[in-house]
């Protein structure tokens, strides 16, 4: 028995000869139809069970829900109050599946007939639902627009600090109004506040908040709520994964901005056997079919960057990943075609890299000396200093691009030592990472093609020269090791 026969059954049982029949008046044909509409959005035997319970008792004379009663009757239709029992005793076996708390997921999207069907009030429209009983209920729903209205609600913090306007009726917004004084009363009964942020027709359930505080507008009398999001790991709530990764990475910023000193007391104290949660993820089933012949296409190449599978599996396969062009999640299909075969660095950067260009630098050394070279051209840049090096290729290794480079710009051949440093540069345009090397000059003699100068320089000596921003960098780390050279040397003469 599943919730599709039982709504089916009321339908055939009450619905539909009511809506039938040729003598109901269309006032209760209406109520009919919203009913009627109700009970289809149900998922759960026990939400419907719960639903009809409400005509267990036939209304008293004088209810004016005993109008509709008197005139099913008088015309011989099937009311829900006869309805109810015979429901019970067939789908006995569903009646104890109701939706609970625990089925609203962070970071999942619900309807507003979920919400509604929830909290037992069967009205979509609302923006506060009260869950269980007053004044410790279970749980307050939020249903969140930020668009519509006189009042629109606003994050001031996204996702983390909520304005939301209190409940008002005719634009009179007072704490005492059932609804606002339960959010207000939350903490004190520890009641959690659920915020969904409606778009269109999607409640994405955006995490638990509390009441920080109210607020007024003295000139127009409006009221709102303060909430502020609680981290959603420390709640013991489950989550979807893309909110726990999410939460993840906020905490890692946060982090980010402490100082270093504060960060490691914290790291001292803190527990070293970590908390759980339980993350649900709804994932695509995949043809494997289409992952096989993808890798044979791939033969143990990674599709992008073209080199080898950097491992091999336990089975001993080569390991690369199979990786959708465009997303399934965006409509892409599960087809050779819309695949191709990744290393784990290529398919991690598919997902997550910013969009920049890699640059190399040498930094090249002789004796006591570097090698600087001057821009030549026009413009800005022109006449300032540098590290030589130049743009990585498709396909090619940041070592090979080095070679590639100073051999184009310089006339030499290198040997590439050993990794320096990076620089992160923003220009206008784009975000470039120089990634620098040491290296040294083994054949060939300087010859510059693209630079007006080249000149060997000591450390000390390059304070002298003005260098391309992106290369200040570099010119600071390469002062602060000769520095710790010296204090080593000074260390070990005495
Ligand atoms: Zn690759
Ligand atoms: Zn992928």
């Amino acid at each position: 028995m599943d919730i599709n026969h039982a709504i089916q059954f009321v339908v055939d049982e009450v619905e539909s000869p009511a809506l039938e029949h040729s003598l109901l008046e269309k006032e209760f044909k209406n109520k009919v139809t919203r009913s009627k509409t109700v009970v289809h959005r149900m998922k759960k035997i026990g939400d419907l069970a719960r639903y009809l319970k409400r005509f267990e008792t036939i209304p008293p004379v004088g209810d004016p829900k005993r109008r509709l009663y008197d005139r099913f009757k008088s015309l011989g239709l099937k009311t829900y109050e006869d309805l109810y029992p015979e429901f019970i005793k067939i789908f006995a076996q569903g009646i104890d599946d109701v939706t609970v708390l625990d089925d609203f997921i962070i970071g999942k999207d619900y309807s507003s007939w979920d919400i509604s069907i929830f909290s037992q009030t069967y009205d979509t429209q609302s923006g506060i639902y009260l869950i269980g009983d007053e004044p410790n209920y279970q749980a307050i729903f939020i249903k969140a627009t930020f668009t519509d209205g006189k009042y629109p609600n606003e994050w001031i913090q996204k996702y983390d600090v909520l304005k939301y306007y209190m409940y008002s009726l005719k634009n009179v917004f007072k704490s005492d109004y059932k609804y606002n004084a339960a959010i207000i009363n939350s903490p004190k009964y520890g009641v959690p506040i659920y915020v969904f942020e409606k778009q269109a027709e999607k409640c994405s359930l955006k995490g638990i908040y509390k009441y920080e505080r109210d607020e007024a507008d003295p000139v127009n009398g409006s009221k709102w709520f303060v909430l502020k999001k609680l981290n959603s790991l420390d709640i013991n709530k489950a989550v979807t994964l893309r909110e726990y990764e999410q939460e993840v990475n906020k905490q890692v910023s946060v982090s980010r901005t402490r100082n270093k000193t504060e960060r490691r007391e914290r790291l001292k104290t803190a527990p070293k056997a970590p908390g759980t949660v339980s993350v649900t993820s709804t994932q695509f089933v995949r043809n494997g079919d289409v992952i096989v012949e993808v890798l044979e296409r791939a033969k143990g190449i990674c599709e992008d960057c073209r080199r080898p599978a950097p491992f091999l599996r336990k089975d001993l396969t080569p390991y690369l990943e199979v990786h959708h062009i465009k997303p399934l999640s965006e409509g892409g299909e599960d087809t050779v075609e819309n695949a191709k075969a990744l290393c784990p660095n290529c398919h991690r950067a598919a997902h997550h890299a910013a969009d920049i260009v890699t640059v190399t630098a040498a930094i090249i050394r002789k004796d006591n000396t570097v090698l600087i070279a001057q821009r030549g051209g026009t413009g800005d840049i022109a006449g300032k200093w540098e590290f030589p090096g130049g743009k990585v290729e498709e396909g090619e290794s940041l070592e090979q691009c080095l070679r590639r480079e100073i051999k184009e710009e310089l006339g030499v051949n290198i040997k590439v030592q050993r990794y320096f440093g990076e620089s992160i540069f923003q220009s206008t345009a784009r975000t470039y990472r120089i990634m620098a090397f040491m290296a040294k000059l083994i054949s060939g003699d300087l010859n510059p093609s693209e630079h007006s100068g080249l000149k060997w320089v000591t450390v000390s000596e390059l304070d002298q020269y003005q260098f391309l921003p992106a290369d200040e960098i570099f010119v600071d780390q390469l002062k602060r090791l000769a520095k710790k050279k010296k204090s080593r040397i000074s260390i070990s003469s005495t």
